[in-house]
């Protein structure tokens, strides 16, 4: 006995004993000031965990890894008292918002200040500022955060973008002089392609909080929906010439942001400011960093009851110093130091009103669920896909938004997103259902409601991003409030059939999944073909483009079992069918049934290119669809052996030099090239490729007005306004019996960033697949101009160039990879056109 408690005493005071210690500081640990170079992200990991060993205070989670396996951490600070409940503390947050239900609050429960650090890799000051930050938290000496972390829990990421930030640090260490130049101009001040900003992909994570296509920002929002933060602050760098930028933010805010989260973000601005002004730092605020798309690190944590604000110090490209505009000489140190000062800032004035921004916490998330923002009160999706109602799901599930199917009243009034008619329409039972009286409605009502308000089109992004369009589904919103029949958030599924002796197995094209499903077959060397056009077999109706395994020419063992356990691995539904001779339509083996060559695919990387286009493209075929393509530098292509290669694909970007010759040879022995975005407009300038940009129409009342007024200096940016589409949804014509439309109606929603526009194909040169009318404008802002011009032209087209083909896809298809249904557009071209 007296044995035991000789070990818990020596427990005891051999553990006070270490955390009374001294804790090391960035510098001490490290061996370098914070600023003289910078820190690897191994080694900011390597301060982490050390605090973590150091300091009773902390708590340190690795919460998911990058594409290039680097660790992503959280660590979690309070107070001797908080720090043993923090689970307490977050299942009593999650209480606040209605998300969890039943047991009592809390007493004294704190506040939750979130600092996120470096989500672009080459804004790098924030990380180092967050070692500092943490320091100070944890350092016992410091008598002032201990007095704040009395009501506070603090959550330090140090890094959300380590593939990005390890990209940027390596280039510039490997570059720098034994002083830094401060010359704007020395090699040191530009980044070779693709940069550090973005992901291992090529993402910006800073635009992916809501879709979650990467695995970071999976793994991150995950986390934060584990804890939903009163603050949370996104800390970024913008160009070095200007001042430092915190909140408030800039008009337009979206109108379901609360006036309580404007004026905080006010108070949060005005203590900055006192620790700006006694440094005698520059800084500005409600300029130029808005609150609309929902995909920011601001915007998300304010859609999510929190005071989401983004920190911006000037500092992209500066090095460890660079000569501004102004003169003066901008020091890393500094942009270190201003970071620091924001975050400490931060953390005081929060703890401050600890009280009053948990009692609005809860007020906000209490408003949504007894009055949630908008005209409805339940969306309907209709289940005209399976797969895509799937993905949706899989998408509002990761944003904690309940959902469910069916309805006991099957009959609903509704105003239908794709006619703009309010009507009587009929809800099946595995139709999706949303009721907005739930916890998560207001970030639901900004990703749901049909029309973004815009108060102000003057925004930093996308007007548009209502999913009923992006997954192409069809969806009504109901003014009544009606709860879904079967909230078990799935799909009761069909058995697959078992069947050993098939003839052929079909499976349908409608879907990323059914893509998936092919690229798995084509990757064993299983033939697949396609029907050209609808046929009925087995008493079931395939549209055109419907997958056909046939038993004739797959000579593979176990092919039943090959091709069914590849179905069953990813969800897919097959179809039996017992003979070649179908019910109506084509036979099997007639020559409407295409073969489809198992594509070799090269894709343009490089200078030139648009990074974050060739990285949607990329992220495809490698984490979606998991098929192989080979990166090839736009500068190597004229040694490039293209005879080893089907299809070949341009993104964004510019071309300079475009071997046009070589690429039609090779087009004219069976080529596919793919062009997308503005590598169409530089096709169209090219010999050989009919594509014809349309002349811009002239707006005779508006030009003979422009002539009349003088043009006033102060209304520059409202008058660029009107040649400006900051992303907005038009609806286009679609022919869907050509390949580049199988699987979609004939009608298409397109996410629109410019106002590119072209004529019509000759009927000798092509096929317009993808065309738009007069007011074609859905949702989201267009310029006066750009309404204009955006009307009787192609978007989507495919030149035939003798045995070979061109795809011109004027708008990107896959950005930012949120767009579900131009992936399967976008499949088409790769895998089911020229066939
Ligand atoms: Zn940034």
């Amino acid at each position: 006995m007296i044995k035991k408690l000789l070990i818990i005493l020596i427990a005891v005071v051999s553990a006070s004993v270490v955390f009374a210690q001294k804790v090391q500081s960035p510098d001490e640990f490290l061996g370098y000031k914070l600023g003289d170079q910078f820190t690897p992200h191994y080694r900011i990991v390597d301060y982490f965990k050390y605090i973590a060993q150091a300091s009773k205070n902390v708590k340190l989670q690795q919460f998911g890894t990058t594409n290039e396996g680097r660790p992503l951490l959280a660590m979690f600070i309070a107070s001797d008292e908080n720090i043993g409940r923090l689970e307490e503390i977050r299942h009593n947050n999650l209480r606040l918002a209605g998300i969890e239900s039943g047991g009592a609050a809390i007493a004294n429960a704190p506040v939750i200040t979130w600092l996120s650090y470096n989500v672009h890799g080459n804004e790098p000051a924030s990380s180092e500022a967050a070692m500092w930050t943490l320091f100070d938290l944890v350092d016992p000496a410091n008598s002032t955060t201990k007095t704040w972390l009395k009501n506070s829990v603090v959550v330090i990421d140090p890094c959300l973008n380590p593939d990005g930030r390890d990209r940027y640090v390596h280039f510039y260490n490997s570059v720098r002089g034994a002083v830094p130049d401060a010359n704007p101009t020395a090699r040191e001040h530009v980044e070779p392609w693709p940069g550090g900003r973005i992901n291992h992909y090529y993402f910006d994570l800073n635009r992916d909080w809501a879709w979650q296509a990467q695995k970071e920002t999976q793994a991150r929002v995950g986390l934060f929906n584990q804890w939903l933060p009163e603050v949370h602050v996104d800390y970024h760098e913008q160009g070095y010439n200007a001042p430092y930028y915190f909140a408030p933010a800039a008009e337009p805010y979206h109108k379901d942001i609360t006036q309580w989260q404007r004026d905080f973000q006010v108070t949060i601005g005005k203590n900055n400011a006192k620790y700006f002004d006694q440094n005698g730092w520059m800084y500005f605020t409600k300029q130029e960093f808005d609150l609309l798309y929902p995909s920011y690190g601001d915007t998300y944590p304010l859609y999510n009851g929190s005071i989401g604000m983004t920190y911006e110090q000037g500092g992209i490209s500066a090095g460890l110093a660079v000569l501004t505009r102004s003169g003066d000489t901008l020091t890393f140190a500094q942009r270190i130091a201003h970071h620091h000062s924001t975050g400490l800032s931060t953390i005081e004035i929060t703890s401050a009103n600890a009280q009053k921004l948990l009692d609005e916490f809860k007020k906000f998330y209490n408003n949504s669920r007894t009055n949630p923002p908008g005209e409805y009160k339940t969306y309907v999706i209709k289940n005209d896909n399976n797969n895509n109602i799937n993905a949706l799901a899989k998408m509002l599930g990761r944003n904690g938004i309940q959902y469910g199917f069916g309805l006991a009243n099957k009959s609903i009034i509704g105003y239908d997103y794709f006619t703009g008619k309010t009507e009587q329409y009929s809800v099946g039972p595995n139709d999706m259902v949303i009721n907005a009286y739930q916890s998560k409605v207001v970030l639901l009502h900004v990703l749901l409601e049909p029309k973004t308000f815009i108060a102000d089109s003057n925004t930093y992004d996308i007007t548009a991003w209502a999913l009923p369009y992006a997954y192409g589904l069809r969806a009504y919103g109901v003014k009544a409030s009606l709860k879904p029949a079967n909230t078990n958030q799935s799909i009761t599924k069909a058995q697959q059939p078992v069947n050993n002796h098939a003839y052929a197995y079909v499976a349908n094209w409608q879907s990323v999944n059914d893509v998936r499903f092919l690229a798995a077959l084509l990757k064993k060397h299983i033939k697949v073909r396609y029907s050209e056009k609808p046929f009925e077999a087995a008493g079931k109706k395939f549209a055109a483009g419907s997958l056909l395994i046939a038993r004739a020419s797959n000579d593979v063992p176990n092919f039943d079992q090959v091709v069914t356990q590849i179905a069953a691995q990813l969800d897919e539904t097959l179809v039996p069918l017992a003979s070649g001779f179908v019910d109506k339509g084509s036979d099997l083996g007639s020559d409407v049934i295409r073969y489809i060559r198992e594509p070799r695919v090269m894709l343009m990387a490089g200078e030139g290119v648009n990074a974050e286009a060739m990285g949607e493209v990329w992220h495809l075929f490698e984490q979606q669809l998991g098929y192989p393509i080979t990166l090839v530098k736009y500068q190597d292509l004229g040694r490039t052996h293209l005879s080893d290669f089907d299809v070949v694909i341009f993104p964004d970007g510019h071309y300079d030099d475009f071997p046009s010759d070589k690429l039609q040879s090779w087009i004219k022995d069976g080529g596919k090239l793919i062009a997308l975005d503005n590598a169409v407009a530089e096709l169209a300038d090219q010999k050989g490729f009919a594509l014809k940009k349309k002349e811009e129409k002239k707006d005779d009342k508006a030009d003979a007005k422009d002539k009349e007024t003088v043009k006033i200096y102060g209304d520059r940016d409202r008058d660029a306004i009107r040649s400006m589409i900051p992303g907005a949804i038009f609806k286009l014509n679609l022919d869907n019996t050509h390949p580049l439309g199988f699987g979609l109606p004939n009608y298409y929603y397109s996410l629109k960033l410019n106002d590119d526009i072209y004529e019509l194909l000759s009927n000798d040169d092509g096929w317009n697949v993808g065309t738009i009318k007069k007011n074609s404008l859905v949702s989201g802002f267009a310029g006066a101009q750009s309404k204009l011009k955006i009307n009787n032209g192609l978007l989507l087209g495919v030149q035939s160039i003798g045995r070979g083909s061109v795809i011109y896809m004027v708008d990107d298809p896959l950005f930012r990879s949120f767009w579900e249904n131009g992936k399967l557009l976008f499949s088409n071209a790769v895998f089911m056109v020229g066939q």
